[in-house]
């Protein structure tokens, strides 16, 4: 124990009954010793009956063997107590009884015995009788000389007297006792009602350290809750006669000297008092704070030291003695109960607010559909969720199969930038791939840290998680916090959780960004399919018409394609029309849309363009198609794969899209029959057609 201060535990406390009942021993043998004087011849000058006298010191030494036996063997305290001041008194009164004349002042020596014993145990009662008895037996000793017969009375008298007194220190003892017992019942009674009505660890401590307060007359009360993970001693608040600045400096760690760690180490109760220490100078709670008692009392619940608690006088002339040291030593198996609940209570109520975030997450993040919003909520989530002072979210890119960053908050742009792109196999040694499971690290200064972390010196803690569906990993979730053990295993296992959750949304969003590319993507050129025309034509007739802007479309057919087939087979023909795709993309604009129509029939968007234009573009594919060199082309009519056009336009050929694609059907119709490899436009075929929808065009 730390020698800056003593304090005594409940057990020491208890030897006290040790110098009790060693006071006892030397009493009778002084008692023997004075009886022996009569075998040396030394006369007292008074008539004594030495043979009672014998047996009362001797059965007095055995009582007192016993008793001494009691203490340590049993361990017996109140009852056995009261027992032997009644014993003790009997004795004295028996004396009287049986002796006369000087032995009686011998059998006084004998009663100051309890007397002293009683003192030292607290024994009110024992006092108030041996006050009396002596002030009687003063009186009939001064009668035993002079006057014989008032002796008689006198002994008499006194013995009644002391009789009378013996009963009433009883009396007084058992009241007081049951006094105590039933102040201790109130306060356990108090915490217990207020606990079952309001759990919540701040009112169970307020009634706690009131009611503890009342009951010990004590000026401070306070409660220090034990942190095993830091292994900090938290004082808490309420607190009794302490302020919220002061308690939260009274904070102390488990392994720091001092009575509050001492006492949580030792698992016992500790008792510092005036009239045990030395220097009340120095304060065993904090250098800045003065207290001049003390008692520090462990909690312990469910077989773990929860925390001290402690009942301090800065002032009070009381003092604090072993009565309160035994009542908090007794109420304390039932504050730690109460507390214990009260972090239970807290512990839930944080489980579940922590399970509904986790609820609405999922929630959330279920009616997600695009990956932006997704992320943007996943590090909103992380936020609030989290002590997190910085993140990275990093997913693999599907086309580039690298992973990146995709959000961030805390790092450093220039950090983000630097764990841009790397493909995920090309990252090495990352505990999260490899072993699939969180990382979690309280200290980077004490653990080894991931070899991946570029941290920074003022990163402490670490949570890292996959964020996977199934088997496949889409990416990582890291969070960084420049406090030590900023995360627990349960934040790791809420992450994982939200990891998993990312994973799934990451994967449904990609595989809903699939199927809907599929569903318009014609699958042997890449081109758009006849469905995507549809759609893309009648919104781009919609804005065309609203804006008043042209809009062009042209029909593309391959010339003699049958022939081709027909001789070189149809996966040569399919090739054939893979190329034709490559070169309607290479020789149209960004803004175009190229779409496979159907079999080897073509057509090409061309918003913001008038009809001339869209010829001149026509005619240039033409060309091209002309120009490039097919496998086996010299097999077709004229020794060359050609295509035929047709090109409509709106407004001036057609106001909605199925008639512009009937215009343009029509032109290309034309071009067939004008000998193929050639464009036409629309109103070059249909005069009459053409003059109509001039004619409503103009109106
Ligand atoms: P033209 O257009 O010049 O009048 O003569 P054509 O022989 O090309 O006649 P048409 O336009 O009617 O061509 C239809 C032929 O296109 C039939 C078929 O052999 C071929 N074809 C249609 N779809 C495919 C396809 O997906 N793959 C292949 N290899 N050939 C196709
Ligand atoms: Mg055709
Ligand atoms: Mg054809």
């Amino acid at each position: 124990m730390d020698n800056r201060y003593t304090a005594v535990s409940g057990e020491e406390m208890l030897d006290s009954r040790g110098r009790e009942v060693s006071f006892r021993v030397i009493l009778t043998l002084l008692l023997l010793g004075l009886v022996h004087l009569d075998r040396l011849g030394i006369d007292l000058g008074a008539e004594i009956s030495y043979t009672p006298l014998y047996i009362l010191a001797a059965f007095y030494l055995l009582f007192t063997a016993v008793i001494y036996l009691s203490y340590g063997i049993m361990g017996l305290k109140g009852s056995m107590r009261m027992v032997t001041g009644a014993l003790d008194i009997a004795f004295f009164c028996a004396a009287l009884y049986f002796c006369g004349g000087v032995e009686s002042y011998l059998f006084l020596l004998l009663g100051i015995a309890p007397l002293i014993g009683g003192i030292y145990e607290g024994y009110w009662g024992a006092l108030y009788a041996f006050a009396l008895c002596a002030a009687f037996y003063g009186v009939v000793a001064a009668v035993d000389v002079s006057h014989a017969a008032g002796y008689d009375l006198a002994q008499a008298l006194a013995f009644r007297y002391a009789y009378l007194a013996v009963a009433t220190a009883v009396n007084l003892f058992v009241i007081d006792l049951l006094l105590r017992d039933r102040a201790r019942l109130k306060v356990f009674y108090e915490i217990s009602v207020s606990s079952s009505k309001s759990p919540a660890l701040y009112s169970v401590l307020k009634e706690i350290t009131q009611r503890l307060a009342e009951l010990s007359r004590a000026e401070i009360t306070l409660v220090y809750l034990y942190d095993e993970k830091t292994g900090v001693l938290e004082p808490q608040q309420p607190s009794l006669g302490l302020d919220f600045v002061s308690t939260a400096k009274l904070r102390v760690k488990a392994g720091d000297p001092g009575v509050i760690s001492d006492c949580l180490r030792e698992g016992r109760a500790l008792l510092i008092s005036r009239s045990l220490s030395q220097s009340m100078e120095i304060s065993p709670f904090h250098p800045d704070y003065k207290v001049f008692d003390l008692i520090a009392c462990p909690l312990a619940a469910r077989g773990k030291s929860i925390g001290v608690l402690v009942l301090a006088n800065k002032l009070n002339r009381r003092g604090f003695g072993r009565r309160d040291l035994e009542m908090v030593e007794l109420l304390s198996p039932h504050i730690s109960v109460f507390i214990d609940n009260a972090l239970l209570y807290r512990r839930s109520e944080e489980k579940v607010a922590q399970l509904t975030s986790l609820i609405r997450v999922v929630d959330a993040i279920s009616t997600v559909s695009n990956l932006d919003q997704l992320y943007n909520l996943a590090l909103d989530v992380i936020r609030g969720l989290f002590a997190a002072e910085k993140a990275l979210l990093c997913i693999v890119d599907r086309d580039t199969g690298l992973m990146e960053t995709v959000r961030s908050f805390g790092f450093s742009l220039d950090y983000v930038q630097r764990h841009l792109g790397r493909p995920i196999e090309r990252i090495r040694d990352c505990y999260v791939l490899e072993q699939d499971e969180a990382y979690l690290c309280g200290d980077l200064a004490s653990d080894p840290s991931c070899p991946n972390m570029a941290v920074d010196p003022h990163t402490r803690s670490v949570l890292c998680v996959p964020i996977r569906a199934g088997k496949k990993i889409y990416g990582i979730l890291h969070m960084a916090s420049r406090y030590q053990d900023a995360f627990d295993s349960e934040d790791a296992t809420l992450a994982k959780a939200i990891g998993e959750q990312i994973g799934m949304a990451v994967e449904s969003a990609r595989l809903f960004e699939e199927i809907s590319r599929l569903a318009i993507t014609d699958e042997m050129t890449g081109l758009y399919n006849i469905r995507h025309l549809k759609r893309v034509l009648g919104e781009e007739v919609k804005r065309s018409l609203r804006y008043e802007r042209p809009l062009s479309f042209i029909m593309l057919d391959i010339d003699f394609f049958k022939n081709y087939n027909d001789r070189h087979g149809h996966l040569r023909g399919d090739e054939v029309l893979r190329v034709l795709a490559g070169l309607l993309r290479q020789n149209t604009r960004d803004v175009d849309s190229v779409f496979r129509y159907g079999g080897e029939e073509f057509s090409v968007i061309i918003p913001e363009v008038g009809k001339q234009e869209a010829l001149a573009m026509a005619e240039r594919i033409r060309r091209v198609v002309q120009d490039h060199v097919f496998p086996f082309e010299e097999d077709q009519p004229g020794g060359n794969l050609t295509v035929s056009m047709g090109v409509a336009n709106l407004p001036e050929d057609a106001l909605d899209a199925e008639e512009l694609i009937d215009k343009a059907d029509r032109a290309l119709y034309q071009a067939k029959q004008y000998g193929r490899n050639r464009v036409c436009a629309y109103h070059l075929v249909n005069d009459f057609t053409s003059r109509r929808l001039h004619g409503s065009a103009e109106e």
